[in-house]
């Protein structure tokens, strides 16, 4: 594969909870236009690599580069405005409004316009035919007026993404994407993943590793706070460390 430039990248990257290192001194770095996952046992410190790249949590030592800038303290929501986007985060929906309406503020807000509900008819309509655009390319054309809480469990994550994807992300960070899915909604988010990837880069931490081997074109491998190992899926499920990982923890 070619190699393309690191959008986002991390110098001795480290987190301490008071004394005991969850991220211990990572160099990670994901091509820019990739699908890059990040797998590892329970407790390998993928959550905290996450939010330390979100910047939800600050680290303890070591720097973070994001298209080449130096984004170690940035704020979670200056990074959102420069595109790197963090996805499937709790309340990320308006439960009460419906699809639509909850496409549209993400468009509002990424406008720098307003949060009030009670826009105008006039001003909200300008946005609706870049919602409807929007939720075609997120298979939700037809759930546009349902009630965002009324939504099957697959369609409500699938609204989350098309509120990201409303931000305008270049980088869109997904924790766990498929957690808590059946077969078909699996299925039908891993296409909508390598969809919204296009053009994009996914930096996501996942389970499922027959969706990982499938979609992934990076896999980063976290053990105890630390990268044991890198590459495709063929190169990284033969290492025997990984395989150990997986059956001891
Ligand atoms: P993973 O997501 O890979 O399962 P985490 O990043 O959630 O792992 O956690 C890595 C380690 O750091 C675990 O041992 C966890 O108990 C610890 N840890 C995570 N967050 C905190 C916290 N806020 N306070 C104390 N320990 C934490
Ligand atoms: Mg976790």
């Amino acid at each position: 594969m070619e190699t393309a430039k690191a959008i986002l990248e991390t110098r001795g990257l480290s987190r301490s909870f008071s004394g005991f290192v969850a991220v211990n001194d990572v160099n990670f770095s994901v091509r820019e236009r990739t699908i890059h996952a990040l797998i590892g046992p329970n407790g390998a410190g993928k959550s905290t690599l996450f939010n330390l790249l979100t910047r939800f949590l600050p680290a303890t030592a070591g720097q973070i580069y994001y298209d080449g800038t130096d984004i170690t303290h940035a704020s979670p929501a200056s990074l959102a405005r420069q595109g790197l986007v963090r996805s499937f985060q709790i309340s990320s929906v308006f439960p009460h409004l419906s699809v639509l309406e909850n496409v549209r503020i993400a468009l509002q807000s990424r406008h720098g316009e307003t949060m009030d509900f009670w826009l105008s008819d006039r001003r909200l309509r300008k946005y609706d035919e870049e919602v409807m655009s929007l939720l075609a390319d997120i298979g939700l054309e037809n759930y546009a007026q349902r009630i965002a809480i009324e939504l099957p469990y697959g369609r409500k994550r699938a609204l989350e993404l098309a509120t990201t994807l409303a931000m305008n992300p270049r980088v869109i960070l997904l924790d766990e994407p498929m957690a808590g899915m059946g077969q078909e909604d699996i299925q039908r988010t891993s296409a909508l993943i390598q969809k919204v990837a296009q053009g994009r880069t996914v930096l996501m931490v996942e389970h499922n590793l027959s969706v990982v081997a499938d979609i992934s074109d990076t896999i980063t491998v976290l053990r105890r706070g630390e990268i044991i190992a890198e590459g495709t899926y063929d190169i990284v499920s033969a290492d025997p460390e990984v395989r150990q990982a997986y059956i001891g923890g």
